[in-house]
């Protein structure tokens, strides 16, 4: 931690950064029952603002409902903590990380039966630049479709952010990394694009919008709901239930990913073949644009999407 991060807030308290751990017998790290979200709080022309703080929480309490999980604290409780914590450590920009889980007391892969094990919460916030790095965001980055496959609905719920079901993405990165590729892209399991390990993936073709949603096995990003509406605001037709073949990935004009951690991130090649001319694309420049003004200008348009920190 740096000098400044020295707090994380965990089951109802502010604690210091080294005091927040776990015992290692607890159930999270055995059977992955931890579910959680990843915020950013923006630098607004306003000031420190969460961005779709209130959507994230609804993705959080039903993560959590998924596995049965008690979070312990109310929506109000988790905002004040958050905004404290931003507060107490002076952050501006960050991201934010709240994360809920099932603790310590046997080892029975159930968490509910024959009784409640102990539910825990902590949040801690640091500061985080654009998770494919910055010169992504202007250059791009080179995907490889990993061989590695999306779980189903049937499988483990796409629906719900569960630490253990990220075990598919960690594998899926890692693939992509060692083939020398800066991000991977995941089919589900009929050789469909669901989307990336930490992203979902936007496809342009023939100035419309395309992107796969839950029915391809998709988590329902916040950052692409948002991405959704200001491009739709802006005019272009978005089909957000598309289904995009392997082979339209390389044919498309444009392709680019969204996340609250990857932002608005171009995708300039995908298995080494280069989409479009193999930079940054016209409508993702648009929409890249679209998005950062909103986030970094004053917050006169979108107003129930920020939470401010002062
Ligand atoms: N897909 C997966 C698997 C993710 O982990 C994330 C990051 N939460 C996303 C998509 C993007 O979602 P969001 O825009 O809500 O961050």
């Amino acid at each position: 931690a740096s000098d400044t991060l020295d707090t994380i807030w965990m089951d109802g308290e502010f604690i210091p950064w080294e005091d927040a751990t776990i015992h290692v017998l607890s159930h999270a790290l055995h059977y992955g029952t931890s579910v959680f979200e990843g915020v950013r709080c923006y630098e607004t022309a306003d000031g420190p603002a969460l961005f779709r703080w209130d959507a994230h929480l609804d993705r959080l309490y039903n993560s959590a409902a998924m596995y049965d999980l008690d979070i312990g604290f109310d929506r109000e409780e988790l905002t004040t903590a958050t905004l404290e914590l931003l507060a107490r450590q002076d952050l501006g920009g960050c991201y934010v990380r709240p994360i809920a889980f099932y603790g310590y007391d046997r080892l029975g892969v159930s968490p509910t039966t024959p009784t409640k094990l102990p539910e825990r919460v902590a949040i801690a916030a640091w500061p985080w630049e654009s998770y494919l790095g910055e010169s992504a965001l202007e250059d791009g980055i080179d995907a490889g479709v990993s061989s590695w496959r999306k779980y189903g609905h049937d499988q483990i719920p796409p629906t719900a952010k569960t630490t253990g079901a990220y075990v598919n993405g960690v594998l899926a990165t890692d693939e992509a990394a060692r083939n020398g590729y800066d991000e991977a892209i995941v089919l589900n399991s009929e050789g469909n694009v669901a989307e990336g390990p930490g992203e979902n993936l936007f496809l342009v073709d023939d100035g419309e919008i395309y992107t796969p949603g839950l029915a391809e096995d998709a988590l329902d990003g916040i950052t692409r709901q948002s991405v959704i509406e200001l491009a739709r605001e802006a005019g272009y037709t978005v089909h957000d239930d598309a289904r995009i073949g392997r082979g339209e990935l390389y044919t498309a004009d444009e392709l680019f990913f969204t996340g609250t951690a990857a932002e608005v991130t171009p995708i300039r090649s995908v298995d080494d073949r280069a989409i479009g001319a193999g930079s940054k694309g016209p409508v993702t420049d648009d929409l890249q644009t679209r998005f950062f003004d909103l986030v970094s200008g004053p917050v006169d348009t979108h107003e129930a999407w920020f939470t401010r920190v002062h």
